[in-house]
């Protein structure tokens, strides 16, 4: 396919604009660029053939069920669309004054109201614009609490050996050692492990629960109590709440913070890089080390912005992504208490029946009922057939299916991470379960017809090292 650059001819335009209605100005050469910059020149209808090219190129949930385990690839509500479109919403400029951002303001306010609910936390800031800068700066205000009581030697955070890759990162880049606690036999973290770790060094955990296997903790109030005990505090990877939201609240389980991916959980497609929002909730010990910034209500009933001696400072310009907290909030508002249960349970719902119909045939990691989301290890299929965990996602995708999270927990050989979520239908996840059945069949068969497919994509199997290793980003015009 052709580049946009590629397309059109010197001179094509697309706009026509109305005829000039004030005097012609003719800026000082100084200010001229000397040459004409390199955009594309072409009419509206390659651009619009060339973009419906490219998606219809490229999955969405919009085309069909995107299983990305740990990513809760969801439908978004075209509702949530429409009002983040609202003028009053989309044209206002965060240097305005406060005075005149009210309705803005009192959109943080509710949102981080009824999440305050959900998470059974303080307050909520909204400036992280995604769910690893969120759990930086989560991180940032472990620290600070621990050097404003002159702890500052406390420097080991406590993961387990399957958390999400974002977690280490952070942590690091935060300026924390990382202290991994493997998992025992029912894919729980190792509290004996855990015991014997903590110490005057530790800074604190950092957990998601249910686990990135889809397992609940079940001595998660245990394993808090550990930490708090030895003086460290609890952060909670909330990216996925789908699981447990209107059910259990992590501040009820021990933890001390937490950040939401409103991205995935809270409607907002995502993907591909597009705006998010790591909105992340405190605690009382953690409250005063929040970034600059929170929207308060103020005595006289009115909304304005905090500002906190303590604060670890801003964590982005402005308000960070307000769109997408209007869309979470119109999804909260929408579903309501109950609602917000009902989409939990029918995560749940959902997984369990997809993994019940594959049980028999594939091997899941773990046995018994899932949360939102569970593992399937194709390494005996790999050893009997050769046909290997990327081979089957490849496979799905001719049957117009996004492929799971592969190869990731790295702690399950041939590792396919799924995650259906609730918004699927009974139809949809039969047809799923039927493609993975069909795909086993195959493997048995043919391995080497699965060993070459995809067989219907434009792209079939590129190259991936080269393409993290040598990407194009840059369009050169020669
Ligand atoms: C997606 C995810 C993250 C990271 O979120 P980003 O917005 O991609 O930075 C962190 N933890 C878990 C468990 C996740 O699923």
């Amino acid at each position: 396919m052709k580049l946009i650059f590629e397309l059109g001819a010197p001179g094509r335009r697309s706009t026509t604009l109305p005829s000039l209605d004030v005097p012609k100005y003719t800026l000082r050469n100084t200010k001229l660029r000397q040459e004409a910059a390199a955009l594309p020149e072409v009419s509206e209808i390659e651009i619009v053939r060339h973009y419906s090219a490219l998606e219809r190129r490229t999955h969405g949930i919009n085309n069909g069920i995107y299983l990305l385990g740990s990513c809760t690839m969801k439908y978004n509500p075209n509702l949530n669309e429409i009002t983040a479109a609202l003028p009053g919403f989309s044209s206002i400029h965060p240097l305005q004054d406060v005075a005149s951002a009210q309705g803005a303001l009192e959109v943080y306010y509710k949102a981080s109201q009824y999440l305050n609910e959900i998470c059974g936390m303080e307050q909520f800031t909204f400036q992280p614009a995604a769910g690893a800068h969120g759990e930086l700066a989560g991180l940032l205000m472990i620290r600070k609490y621990h050097e404003s009581r002159g702890e500052g030697g406390r420097t080991r955070i406590f993961v387990p050996d399957a958390s999400h890759g974002t977690n280490p990162a952070s942590a690091t880049m935060a300026g924390f050692e990382i202290v991994s606690i493997p998992a025992n036999e029912s894919g729980e973290m190792d509290l004996e492990i855990l015991r014997r770790e903590v110490d005057e060094r530790t800074a604190g955990l950092m957990l998601t629960n249910p686990n990135t296997e889809g397992i609940f903790n079940q001595n998660v109030l245990e394993m808090t109590e550990i930490i708090h005990q030895a003086g460290g505090l609890c952060y909670y990877d909330g990216a996925n709440l789908n699981a447990v939201m209107g059910y259990v609240r992590p501040g009820d389980m021990g933890f001390d913070t937490i950040h939401l991916n409103l991205h995935k959980t809270f409607s907002t497609p995502h993907g591909g890089g597009g705006p998010g929002a790591g909105a992340v909730g405190v605690g009382p010990a953690l409250r005063p080390f929040l970034p600059n910034g929170s929207v308060v209500k103020l005595e006289d009933g009115s909304f304005g912005l905090e500002e906190l001696p303590d604060s670890i400072g801003r964590m982005r310009s402005f308000h960070g992504n307000f769109l997408v907290v209007v869309r979470a909030l119109t999804y909260l508002m929408t579903l309501g208490k109950e609602g917000i249960r009902e989409a939990s349970r029918n995560a749940l719902l959902n997984a369990n029946y997809l993994k019940s119909r594959l049980e028999g045939t594939y091997e899941v990691a773990h046995k018994g009922i899932c949360m939102h989301e569970f593992v399937l290890s194709l390494d005996k299929l790999k050893k009997e057939t050769g046909v290997s965990a990327l081979d089957v996602a490849k496979g799905l995708l001719d049957y117009g299916i996004h492929p799971p999270t592969m190869y990731f927990p790295l702690t399950i050989p041939e590792a396919l991470m799924i995650e259906p979520t609730e918004t699927e239908t009974k139809e949809t996840l039969d047809m799923v379960a039927d493609a993975f059945l069909e795909l086993w069949d195959k493997a048995h068969e043919d391995a080497e017809f699965l060993h070459q497919g995809p067989h219907s994509t434009p792209v079939r199997r590129p190259d991936e090292v080269k393409a993290a290793r040598e990407p194009i980003i840059r369009y050169k015009r020669d």
